[in-house]
């Protein structure tokens, strides 16, 4: 079994991106999640697939009966902070500020329990390990958030799910899935990577990691299957990582929903999790 993951957020949540992406600015921007999220929602619903939906709080502020569409759908909810923002730039304080914004928003809109977090970003890392144990001591039993990648991870992360100890007790932590190509690690479960691989290739490596034992987490945005995204002006990197390969991408993306397994990670973990 795998985990085909959302993060449920608008085309404009961007870390570290200011000017007419400025937070200030975001509710003068046009709204996407509404339709792209219920079209992801069909897409899972027609392939028989049930996932995890890391919901920014921003968004379930706004769109609570989005959220309760998610949850009806029989989908698993977890947080994906509040305002975006990296990890590694806040305070512990800010942190946790963050995180409980983002679990009373998701209360408000009817989901009591929340106990899996993804940072913006993959922006838990070697400089914000200690968010870690705040997710812990914040109720957490799962966070997947740390991408065995550089730039915005560390290659020698472990690529299995496993337990990392806190100070305040174990967490488990579920990395998404990479591939070894010409001599680097690239992302190939998410993003960019998962954008431009053909799907054969995408489950080619579900399969490899599902013979050795492990299962694969993949992620997607529902700003990726948006048929005609806005655009802005973004940095070198922000912009491959934002508009890189998205033509066509919704049709690579099904074929891959429909030929795996997935289920939400809290079913997975559950299952196949072994401490390391
Ligand atoms: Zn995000």
């Amino acid at each position: 079994m795998n985990a085909f993951t959302v993060d449920v957020e608008e085309w404009f949540h961007i870390c570290g991106v200011e000017g007419p992406l400025a937070t200030t600015n975001w509710p003068n921007l046009p709204s996407r999640v509404m339709s792209t999220t219920r079209q992801l929602l069909d897409e899972f619903d027609a392939a028989g697939v049930r996932g995890t939906f890391f919901v920014l709080g921003w968004v379930a502020d706004r769109y609570p009966l989005l959220v309760g569409e998610i949850v009806a759908a029989g989908h698993e909810i977890g947080s994906h902070g509040y305002w975006h923002r990296w990890v590694h730039t806040q305070t512990s304080e800010e942190f946790s500020a963050d995180l409980d914004a983002s679990v009373r928003a998701l209360a408000v809109a009817g989901v009591s329990s929340v106990t899996a977090y993804r940072a913006p970003e993959w922006s838990i890392n070697d400089r914000s390990r200690w968010a870690l144990e705040r997710l812990v001591r914040h109720g957490f039993h799962i966070d997947a958030s740390m991408a065995p990648v550089r730039i915005v991870g560390r290659v020698s992360y472990p690529r299995r799910p496993h337990v990392r100890a806190t100070w305040a007790g174990p967490i488990v932590e579920a990395p998404p899935l990479v591939t070894d190509r010409l001599g680097h690690v690239m992302p190939l479960g998410w993003g960019w990577g998962l954008r431009m691989s053909p799907p054969r290739r995408v489950l080619a490596a579900i399969e490899h990691a599902n013979r050795a034992g492990d299962p694969a987490v993949l992620m997607v945005h529902p700003w990726e299957i948006d048929p005609d995204p806005p655009r802005v002006s973004l940095p070198a990197r922000q912009c491959f990582a934002h508009y890189f390969r998205l033509g066509g991408f919704l049709d690579r993306f099904r074929t891959i929903l429909r030929a795996a397994t997935f289920v939400p990670l809290g079913e997975l973990l559950a299952a196949e999790t072994r401490p390391t």
